[in-house]
């Protein structure tokens, strides 16, 4: 995607997550200079698959498995610096060479360990089916002005007053919820102490970075997390993450001018997914179907390994997604799991009580008491796997694809046919 005219693009999901946007960063990072996380934080996972292992990212880019990308954590992101060393170290075990790559916003807020506890103690964070791992409650820090930046590890005494702050109010918290555990500053500052030595000399002015590289001519690829309909505000509030995840999210959290963005590629599965509570129209109603759907695409969370909820393509959604996020391209992944059906719907609109929506609706309530309203299509019924080229597709296949084109008023530019980085066409 790339080109002489286009030289940042961003990478958002188009549904609820896990469209398998590390798949297509990993493709695009190829030709990129910088990958930019934007937004979430460790609750992430991308699964890169490259030859027979298998790597799973949770906060760097997955550009650090192309020698030569240089990869950047934004301001927008939380950062763990607990769980980034693993990463770190992982990836360096497995002989990726990270050292001078990698660069961490000086702006980003630090998921502490108290917000973890919190996160973990809490029936609110549980109701949502957050994965708790601090990260909502790190970003209400932000937004009530108490988070820890970054760049607070390089003043001491700073850090203390924020830590002794979080730490008090923590507690207070945690005994407001009947939980017995408590927060040790002690411990907690020996910690950062420790981590602080290996997150600084990553630390920079990261949108400032970006910003020199794209007046260099770089090609830089801003990578979000989670997907569209999680979004803070354009998401299915409350059921969604604390973070803009959407197009508009990206300028802000890497800390770059929106007028810098060139191209918006969406992803989306070719069928959808949700994990985690909260609404899901198209979710499929029968056990044996929901499950034959779940293995065939092999619906577990990265993360949390928790199994996904499945159901048949949402043209609401996506129209929709394609909207707020000023979607320029579409890549559809995962085709090669319909390929064992004979028939496939696609949800064109949603009746409630006699009327029928087909733009997606901000109150759940209108959710709740939809009815799907299908397209039917005939199945292909044989292996998509080795297609390379549109033309290489059954004709059955072309059709949905181009209904969805249709539906959500935006081209097809990649379609992936499997988890190998060769599996996609449009290359
Ligand atoms: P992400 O967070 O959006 O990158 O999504 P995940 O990493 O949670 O899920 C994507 C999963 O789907 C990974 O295991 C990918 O290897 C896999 N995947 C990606 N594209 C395809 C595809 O076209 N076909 C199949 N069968 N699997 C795919």
């Amino acid at each position: 995607m790339f080109g002489e005219s286009t030289r940042t693009i961003v990478v958002v999901g188009a549904q609820w997550g896990d469209e398998g946007k590390g798949k297509l960063v990993d493709v695009i990072a190829e030709r990129a200079d910088w990958v930019v996380r934007y937004q979430g934080g460790a609750n992430a996972g991308h699964t890169v698959h490259i030859g027979d292992t298998s790597f799973v990212l949770h906060q760097i880019p997955s550009g650090i498995l192309h020698p030569g990308v240089r990869c950047a954590i934004g301001n927008g992101v939380v950062l763990d610096p607990d769980t980034l060393f693993d990463e770190v170290d992982e990836l360096v075990r497995d002989g990726i060479d990270v050292e001078g790559r990698l660069y961490v916003s000086d702006r980003a807020h630090l998921v502490m360990p108290y917000h973890k506890i919190v996160d973990a103690e809490s029936s609110a964070s549980k109701a949502i089916g957050t994965t708790g791992r601090g990260i909502g409650p790190t970003y209400e820090d932000k937004v009530a002005r108490r988070g820890v930046r970054v760049l607070d590890l390089r003043h001491p005494e700073r850090l203390r007053q924020l830590v002794e702050a979080g730490a008090e109010r923590a507690n207070q918290q945690l005994s407001s919820f009947g939980s017995s555990r408590r927060i040790d500053v002690a411990e907690i500052m020996g910690r950062l102490g420790e981590l602080g030595e290996r997150l600084l000399p990553l630390a920079e002015d990261v949108g400032l970075m970006i910003h020199r590289a794209l007046k260099s001519g770089a090609a830089v690829l801003l990578e979000g997390a989670q997907g569209s309909l999680l979004d803070v505000d354009h998401g299915t509030y409350p059921f969604v993450t604390s973070s803009n995840t959407t197009s508009g999210g990206a300028a802000i959290g890497a800390g770059i001018a929106p007028t810098a963005i060139d191209a918006v590629l969406g992803v989306v599965k070719a069928y959808t997914t949700r994990v985690g509570n909260g609404p899901l129209p198209t979710e499929l109603t029968d056990e044996g179907e929901q499950q034959h759907m779940r293995k065939l695409g092999n619906e577990f969370g990265a993360t949390t390994g928790r199994p996904r909820r499945c159901g048949w393509f949402d043209g609401v959604v996506v129209r929709y997604a394609a909207r707020v996020n000023g979607l320029t391209d579409l890549a559809m992944t995962k085709l090669d799991v319909l390929d064992t059906y004979d028939r496939l719907a696609i949800c064109t609109g949603y009746e409630v009580e006699g009327d029928v929506l087909t733009e997606f609706p901000g109150d759940l309530a209108d959710l709740e008491r939809l009815t799907p309203r299908y397209e039917w299509f005939e199945g292909w019924q044989r292996s998509t796997a080795d297609a390379r080229a549109m033309s290489d597709l059954p004709k059955q296949a072309r059709k949905y694809l181009d209904r969805i084109e249709e539906l959500v008023e935006t081209r097809i530019t990649y379609v992936s046919v499997g988890t190998r980085r060769d599996q996609i066409i449009g290359l």
